[in-house]
């Protein structure tokens, strides 16, 4: 069975270089190959060379960069995993339900499951540029895992998902939807461009902007916008600052 190219996995500002070797590792075992890595601690590193055994292409393929956004620009669907759920509640699937999204999305497009910190995780602002968390239903006595073995459930879940081969049911729903989903560059154009708009019309006061933002996201994220869409809200943006403008000359 050949590897998933469209589905990334991406590993946020981890601290010891093992974890990035075990992800690796782990990531092979299942089928994945592509890896980023979101401004490493440590990397390269000989102790992640070490314990990504066999998966040392994946190691050596693996894209560096500073943020979060560069990792997911070009997706149309991350899900970030997380050990406990965070100050504005935001759309949860399961672990199964993850990767059976993942799979079926990453036909038409590419998409990404999120890790982060080993001591913090992921921070509020990184969790809300993800569409979906995603949590394993550890012990609640002890329920943050170790991440590269966060990583080896959630990736073996995405093999279950391809193994399961429900690939005829997908493809019908796919072909009924004409558009493609919009991309992370693009779904963040559009959330400057309505901030700067909403801010133009008095409806929001960046002194003090409660969550308004982030539960435009959220709302945006449920969604999961098409391309098509995206730009008729873009549209309309562009055509009220136009009108406030022309009042104002
Ligand atoms: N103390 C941190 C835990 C970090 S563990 C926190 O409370 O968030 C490192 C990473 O492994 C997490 O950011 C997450 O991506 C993943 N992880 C660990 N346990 C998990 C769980 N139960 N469900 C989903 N992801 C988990």
């Amino acid at each position: 069975m050949n590897t998933l190219p469209h589905i990334k996995i991406v590993l946020v500002n981890t601290s010891h270089p093992g974890n990035i070797g075990g992800t690796a590792r782990a990531m092979k075992n299942m089928g994945l190959s592509r890896l980023a890595l979101v401004n490493p601690v440590e990397f390269p590193s000989g102790v992640a060379v070490g314990r990504a055994a066999s998966a040392l292409d994946v190691l050596e393929q693996a894209e560096v960069v500073n943020t979060l956004g560069e990792a997911i620009a070009d997706c149309a669907l991350v899900i970030g995993s997380s050990a406990r759920s965070r100050s504005l509640p935001w759309p949860m699937l399961t672990p199964e339900q993850s990767a059976a999204k993942l799979v079926k999305e990453s036909r038409s497009a590419q998409v990404a499951l999120v890790f982060g910190r080993e001591d913090s995780g992921l921070n509020n602002e990184e969790l809300q540029l993800c569409h979906f968390h995603v949590q394993i239903p550890a012990s609640p006595e002890y329920s943050s895992l170790n991440l590269a073995a966060a990583v080896m459930v959630l990736c073996y879940e995405i093999r279950r998902a391809v193994l399961r081969d429900d690939e005829a049911d997908d493809k019908a729903e796919d072909e009924y939807w004409d558009q493609e989903r919009a991309t992370v560059e693009q779904v963040e154009y559009f959330y400057e461009h309505l901030e700067r708009v909403l801010v133009e019309i008095d409806f929001h006061d960046p002194d003090n902007p409660r969550q308004l933002m982030q539960r435009m996201r959220r709302l945006f994220g449920r969604v999961r916008i098409d391309a098509m869409e995206m730009n008729i809200l873009r549209g309309v943006l562009t055509n009220i600052e136009h009108k406030i403008k022309g009042r104002r000359d």
